[in-house]
C-alpha cells in the first residue's frame, strides 16, 4: 500500500518491486490505485510472477497448451484487487493486448506507462502490439493512456478520452440476482438450472458462469459470452500472437474484479474447454475448481492439453456439468 497517490509515487511503487520478478527476462511490475466498495481509497503493486501452485507442481518451464505459466504485473494486479472498477493503472512497460482487454472489462479508466519502458528490448519487438492493438482497445473502452516521466516529474498524454465518451456495451457481463439459499446441494441443482437456462439464451454462442459475492451481503451468477474488445470492428484473423475477443471466463473475472465481488471456487462453469490463457488466469484468481459443459469442445487444440496438465498435476479439479 503506497500512502502517496501521485500518479509519480504510484509508479515509483511499481518500480521498487520490478527485481522482485521471478521472470529472468522481462521483469515488470505495475501498480493499482482505486477505491473498495465502502469508497475507501487502496492501492497495490505487484511483478509478473508464476502462481505457486504452477511454479511448484509444473515448474516454470513448461508451457501451460499455448500460454505461459506466467501471470502478466498489470493482470496480477486486477486479479488481486479489493474492486477495479474507475482504477488507475501504472506499468514499468508498455503492456500487451491481453492485459488491456482485461482492463477494459475491469473498468480501469487510466493507465499510466512509464516512458523508459518504451527504451526496452521488449517494447521494440512487441511495439507493433501496443500501437495497433493495446491503444485500440484502450481508445474503444475509454481508458485513457500517459506516459510518465519518472525524473522529470512530466506527463505526457497519449491517449484523451473526451469527459462524454460512453463506451460501447454490446455483449455486457450478466449479473443474476442468485438466493442465499443455505447447503451446496440446494444450491448445486440451483446453479444447474441457471446453467441450462443461460445455454438457451446464448445458444450457439459458448458462455461461462460463476457465482460471486460480496462479503456474505450479496450474490450473484456472473454470466458471459465471448466479446470483441474493439469496438463492433470484425474480428482480423488470428494469425498473430493476440486477437481482440475477450474469453468468457476472463470475463467473468474482470467482471467480478470491476464489481469488487469475489468468485466462489465451486461454482465455476464454462460451456466448454476454457483457452489455455483463461486457465492460467484462473489458477492465478485462486479458482481451484470448475464444471466443463462439453470437455470435447474448446476454441483451439490447446485448451484440452493445457486443462489436461493442470487436472494431472492437481491444480485444477475437473468435474462435468450440465
Ligand atoms: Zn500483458
Amino acid at each position: 500500500m503506497c500512502s502517496d497517490f501521485s500518479p509519480f509515487a504510484l509508479m515509483q511503487s511499481a518500480v521498487d518491486i520490478v527485481g522482485e520478478s521471478a521472470h529472468p527476462v522481462n521483469p515488470v511490475a505495475a501498480a493499482l490505485a482505486g477505491s473498495d466498495r465502502n469508497g475507501a481509497p487502496f492501492s497495490l503493486a505487484m511483478t509478473n510472477e508464476w502462481p505457486p501452485s504452477i511454479r511448484d507442481k509444473i515448474g516454470t518451464d513448461t508451457r501451460i497448451g499455448n500460454a505461459s505459466g506466467t501471470v502478466h504485473a498489470e493482470t496480477a494486479c486486477l486479479l488481486h484487487a479489493p474492486r477495479t472498477d474507475g482504477a488507475s493503472l501504472f506499468v514499468t512497460d508498455p503492456p500487451c493486448p491481453n492485459c488491456v482487454k482485461y482492463m477494459a472489462e475491469a473498468g480501469i479508466k487510466a493507465l499510466y506507462i512509464d516512458h523508459k519502458g518504451f527504451e526496452k528490448d521488449y517494447a521494440q519487438r512487441r511495439g507493433h502490439d501496443f500501437e495497433q492493438m493495446s491503444l485500440r482497445i484502450c481508445r474503444a473502452a475509454g481508458i485513457a493512456v500517459v506516459l510518465l516521466f519518472r525524473k522529470e516529474q512530466r506527463l505526457q498524454t497519449l491517449l484523451e478520452i473526451p469527459d462524454e465518451y460512453k463506451p460501447a456495451q454490446d455483449k455486457p457481463v450478466g449479473l443474476t440476482p442468485f438466493p442465499d439459499a443455505p447447503g451446496k446441494p440446494i444450491l448445486d441443482s440451483l446453479f444447474h438450472f441457471y446453467v441450462r437456462s443461460n445455454r438457451r439464451a446464448y445458444d450457439p454462442e459458448p458462455f461461462a458462469m460463476a457465482l460471486a459475492r460480496a462479503t456474505g451481503i450479496e450474490a450473484g451468477i456472473l454470466s458471459a459470452e465471448p466479446c470483441g474488445m474493439a469496438g463492433r470492428e470484425p474480428e482480423p484473423a488470428p494469425e498473430g500472437k493476440y486477437n481482440f475477443t475477450l474469453q468468457p471466463l476472463n470475463r467473468l473475472m474482470m467482471s467480478a474484479a470491476r464489481r469488487g465481488l469475489r468468485i466462489n471456487p465451486d461454482f465455476v462453469y464454462s460451456s466448454r474447454v476454457p483457452t489455455s490463457r483463461e486457465l492460467v488466469n484462473m489458477v492465478a484468481a485462486g479458482l481451484n475448481r470448475l464444471t466443463v459443459g462439453d470437455r470435447t469442445a474448446a476454441r483451439d487444440e490447446h485448451g484440452p492439453r493445457a486443462l489436461d496438465l493442470l487436472e494431472k498435476a492437481g491444480i485444477i479439479k475437473v468435474s462435468d456439468g450440465p
